[in-house]
C-alpha cells in the first residue's frame, strides 16, 4: 500500500472570522484534498471572540452586549454559508447552547466577584467550541465530509489553567485512537485549537494564541508529515507589517530564528509551536488564507547561506524593567536565585535578564501588569537585606519595549552589535538595557515605550533585501 500522507492545517481567527473568510477556508480545505490523504483542520475562535469572552468574564455586567454580539457574529455567518435548512438549524441550536453556557458562567462570576482560572478557561474555550460547529457544518454543507470533535476529547493537559501543558503520552494515545479511524475513513477531522482537558475532564487552555501550539501537538503525536498555519499575512515577515509597511515575507527561516522571533513577540507563531514540530521532524509552513497562491514561509532545519545577516526585527511592548541594586548583592551567593524565586512565586514570565559585571545590580523585564506584584514579592523576600541596607533599592521603570534583532548570520558576522547601536544613536534612541541570546541568533535592546516604533523601523532598515 502507498504511504498515506497526513496534513494538519490550523486556521487563525481572521481565517474563520467572517462568511467570506470561511468561504476561502472551505476552498483551501477542498483543494488540499488533491494532495493529501488524511487532513486534520484545527480552528481558532472567530476573530475578536476570545477577547470578547474574557472581557465579559472580567466585567460580567457587560455580558448582555457580548451575548448579542456572539449571536450576531456566528449566526450571520451560519446563515450566509449553510444552505441545508436542517444543518443550519442544528448548528444554530448548538451554538445557542454554548452561548447559554456563557451566560450562566458570567452570572456565577458576577455573584462570586471574580472568575477562578478554571472558570476563565471554561469561558475562553467557548470561542473555539462555537467556531468548530460553524466550520464543520460549513464544510459538510459544501460537500466535504467533515467530522467535528472538540480537542477536550483527546488533548490531555495538566491543571495549570490558562497556560496548561500537554501530557504528550496521554495525548498521543487518545489522539491516535480517535483520529486515525476518522482519517482513514476519508473524513476531514475538524477540531478546536487552544483548548484541552485535564485528567478529570475539566477544560483547560494552552495560553493566548495557543491554537498554533494545538496544531503542533496534534501534528507531532499522530505524527503528521506537515503542519500548515493559515493566517492573515503572507508568512513570517521581516517585521510586523502593522508597524512597518515595507516588511517583506521571508520564504524560509530556520528553527532557531523563528524560535527567537516568536519568543520575542512576533505574534505570527506561538512560541511553543516550534519544539514539538522540530522534535517530530515535521515540515512547517505559514501561509495566507487571503492569498493562498503565495508559498508563504517554510521552516528549515538548517540555515542556508544568505546575504542577510539580520533577518527580522520584533518587539514586545508593555514591559517594565525591575532593578535590584545594592552593594550587598556583590559576591553573595544565591541572590539571583532568591530574586527569581520571588518572581516565580508570582507566576511571572521574565523575557530578559541583565546583570552588571560589578554584580551590584540585577535587572530584568516583566510584563507591566505584573510589575507591582513582582516588586511586592521582592520586597518581602529581601525585607532583611533592605533593612540592613545590603540592598539599597528595588524599583521598576516606566513602560518599556524589548526590541529584538534576529538572524543566524549574526553568529559569524562581526560588527553587527556596533551597527545596531550606531543606528539607534542616529535616531536619538536611548538604550536602557541590552541582552544577547545565548544562541547568538538574537540581540535585544530595551527602549522607552515611545521609542518602540522608531527603534523597530530604524533597525529594520539594516536588513539587506
Ligand atoms: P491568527 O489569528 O491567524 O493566529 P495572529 O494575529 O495571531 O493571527 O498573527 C498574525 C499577525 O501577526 C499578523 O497579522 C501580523 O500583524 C503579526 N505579526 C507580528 N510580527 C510578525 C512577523 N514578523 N511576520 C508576520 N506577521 C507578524
Ligand atoms: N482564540 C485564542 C486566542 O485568541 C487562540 C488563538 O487564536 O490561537 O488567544
Ligand atoms: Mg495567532
Amino acid at each position: 500500500m502507498m504511504e498515506q500522507k497526513t496534513l494538519v492545517m490550523k486556521f487563525g481567527g481572521t481565517s474563520v472570522g467572517s462568511a467570506d473568510a470561511l468561504r476561502r477556508t472551505t476552498r483551501i480545505v477542498r483543494d488540499s484534498r488533491r494532495d493529501w490523504d488524511r487532513i486534520v483542520v484545527v480552528t481558532s475562535a472567530m476573530a475578536g471572540v476570545t477577547n470578547l469572552l474574557l472581557d465579559s468574564a472580567n466585567h460580567p455586567a457587560g455580558a448582555l452586549n457580548a451575548e448579542r454580539s456572539l449571536r450576531e457574529k456566528h449566526f450571520s455567518a451560519a446563515e450566509a454559508l449553510i444552505q441545508n435548512k436542517t444543518t443550519l438549524a442544528e448548528t444554530i441550536r448548538e451554538i445557542e447552547g454554548l452561548i447559554q453556557v456563557f451566560v450562566k458562567l458570567c452570572n456565577s462570576i458576577q455573584i462570586l466577584g471574580a472568575g477562578s482560572p478554571r472558570a476563565l478557561d471554561a469561558i475562553a474555550a467557548l470561542g473555539e467550541r462555537m467556531s468548530l460547529r460553524l466550520l464543520t457544518a460549513t464544510l459538510n454543507d459544501a460537500g466535504i465530509a467533515a467530522q467535528g470533535v472538540e480537542a477536550t476529547e483527546f488533548l490531555v493537559t495538566n491543571s495549570n489553567f490558562q497556560n496548561a501543558c500537554p501530557d504528550f503520552n496521554a495525548t498521543r494515545k487518545k489522539t491516535r485512537a480517535l483520529l486515525n479511524p476518522a482519517l482513514d475513513a476519508g473524513n476531514i477531522f475538524v477540531t478546536t485549537g487552544f483548548i484541552g482537558a485535564n485528567a478529570d475532564g475539566a477544560i483547560t487552555t494552552l495560553g493566548r494564541g495557543g491554537s498554533d501550539y494545538s496544531a503542533a501537538i496534534i501534528g507531532s503525536v499522530l505524527p503528521a508529515d506537515e503542519v500548515w498555519i493559515w493566517t492573515d499575512v503572507d508568512g513570517v515577515m521581516t517585521t510586523d507589517p502593522r508597524m512597518v509597511t515595507s516588511a517583506k515575507t521571508l520564504s524560509e527561516i530556520s528553527y532557531g530564528e523563528i524560535a527567537e522571533l516568536a519568543y520575542y513577540g512576533a505574534k505570527v507563531l506561538h512560541p511553543k509551536t516550534i519544539r514539538p514540530i522540530v522534535e517530530a521532524g515535521i515540515g512547517l509552513r505559514i501561509c495566507n488564507t487571503f492569498n493562498p497562491a503565495q508559498e508563504g514561509t517554510r521552516l528549515t532545519a538548517v540555515r542556508k547561506k544568505s546575504k542577510r545577516v539580520i533577518k527580522a526585527v520584533t518587539a514586545i511592548q508593555k514591559q517594565r524593567l525591575v532593578t535590584i541594586e545594592g552593594r550587598g548583592m556583590a559576591g553573595v551567593p544565591g541572590m539571583a536565585a532568591l530574586a527569581f524565586g520571588a518572581v516565580t512565586s508570582t507566576k511571572t514570565n521574565v523575557p530578559l535578564i541583565t546583570q552588571a559585571s560589578s554584580e551590584q545590580s540585577i535587572c530584568f523585564a516583566v510584563p507591566s501588569e505584573t510589575a507591582e506584584d513582582v516588586l511586592n514579592a521582592l520586597k518581602t523576600t529581601f525585607a532583611h537585606e533592605l533593612e540592613e541596607s545590603k540592598i539599597d533599592k528595588v524599583w521598576s521603570s516606566n513602560d518599556v519595549s524589548i526590541v529584538t534583532v534576529v538572524g543566524a548570520g549574526m553568529q559569524s558576522a562581526s560588527g553587527v552589535t556596533g551597527g545596531i547601536f550606531s543606528r539607534l544613536g542616529e535616531y536619538g534612541i536611548n538604550v536602557l538595557a541590552v541582552a544577547q541570546g545565548s544562541s547568538e541568533v538574537s540581540i535585544s535592546v530595551v527602549v522607552n515605550a515611545n521609542d518602540t516604533e522608531n527603534a523597530v523601523k530604524s533597525l529594520h532598515e539594516l536588513i539587506v533585501h
